[in-house]
């Protein structure tokens, strides 16, 4: 998935630790087996290129992403969607190339967007057009640190953390302590500097932003999250902090919240959030102007 993941753990046992970890790297190496878009032959890049106008039965985690997924493009009408593959590749070449995407290009690639054109079935996938390619780099991330926390849950050892970049799952507390302090940096901070620590247990964190992933051309900074509306990576300076119950909602609001931050303004991101019965922060700078805003109740 493009990312590194990392395991903490609290045990008084160590091998069986270990072997809990191993199990758990090897549930987050299958889960990128399947649902990464930067490996050629994972499942999410086979199943785009046989499901063109056919339902393709497709595994369970691809599914259960796919269904969450298009749950919140449809609540976000489509400012989530995962079917902005295309579009996403064309500025992954312009981050490395410092150069605006061919006009062109961008209108053909943004031809393969839409939601809509996913089709879920019973455990199949039916897609509408040739070329459309779908990009969990979103969504995926925070299924994975679920799935290996659940693991070692399952393994007996419930205090641990499973970080993966910007978005970390927590179980359990760590001994003698109320939750897992974490530090929720925003573009504001100066580097290595943590603008405010959240203490969680049997919850997930995601930020998303463009503090890392960005081009600038011509003076302009493009995020590496797109617009689906105009296929131009955001332009305004964001971070969004979601805490959620699971990494898969608080992953995917995150990016959500970005896009309807840009397009609507922070309160109507700060909306989605909470409906969603999960809380954030967003800060988010416009026309030279920072402002910060969070969602209703305390921060953990
Ligand atoms: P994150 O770092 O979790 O915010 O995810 C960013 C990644 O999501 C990008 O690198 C793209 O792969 C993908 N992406 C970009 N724009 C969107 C969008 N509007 N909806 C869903 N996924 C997106
Ligand atoms: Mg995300």
């Amino acid at each position: 998935m493009g990312t590194m993941f990392r395991i903490v753990l609290y045990s008084d046992h160590s091998e069986q630790a270990h072997s809990a970890i191993r199990a758990a790297f090897n549930r987050v190496a299958q889960l990128d087996r399947e649902l990464s878009d930067y490996k050629p032959d994972s499942e999410l890049n086979r199943v785009c290129l046989v499901a063109i106008g056919h339902d393709t039965v497709i595994s369970d985690d691809l599914y259960f992403v796919l269904q969450s997924a298009q749950h919140l493009a449809e609540q976000t009408n489509g400012a989530f969607d995962v079917s902005i593959g295309p579009v996403v590749r064309l500025w992954r070449r312009a981050r490395q190339t410092k150069q605006m995407p061919d006009p062109s290009a961008l209108s053909a690639a943004m031809q393969l967007v839409g939601y809509r054109h996913i089709h879920l079935g019973e455990r199949t996938l039916r897609l509408d057009m040739q070329g459309m390619q779908l990009d969990l780099g979103a969504i995926a991330k925070g299924y994975a640190a679920d799935e290996a926390l659940r693991l070692l849950r399952g393994f007996g050892f419930a205090e641990a953390l499973v970080a993966a970049s910007g978005d970390i799952s927590v179980g359990d507390a760590p001994p003698q302590k109320s939750g897992w302090e974490i530090g929720a940096d925003s573009f504001k901070a100066p580097k290595d500097h943590f603008t405010r620590t959240l203490t969680l247990h049997n919850q997930s964190v995601s930020t998303s932003g463009d503090t890392e992933q960005y081009v600038e051309i011509e003076g302009l900074r493009y995020s590496h999250i797109v617009d689906p509306k105009t296929g131009i990576g955001l332009r305004y300076r964001s971070s969004v902090t979601v805490i959620a119950n699971k990494g898969i909602d608080s992953d995917s609001l995150a990016t959500a919240a970005s896009v309807i931050a840009e397009q609507q303004g922070t309160s109507r991101a700060l909306a989605l959030i909470d409906r969603f019965g999960a809380k954030g922060v967003i800060t988010a700078e416009r026309d030279g102007r920072v402002t910060e805003g969070e969602t209703k109740g305390s921060l953990p």
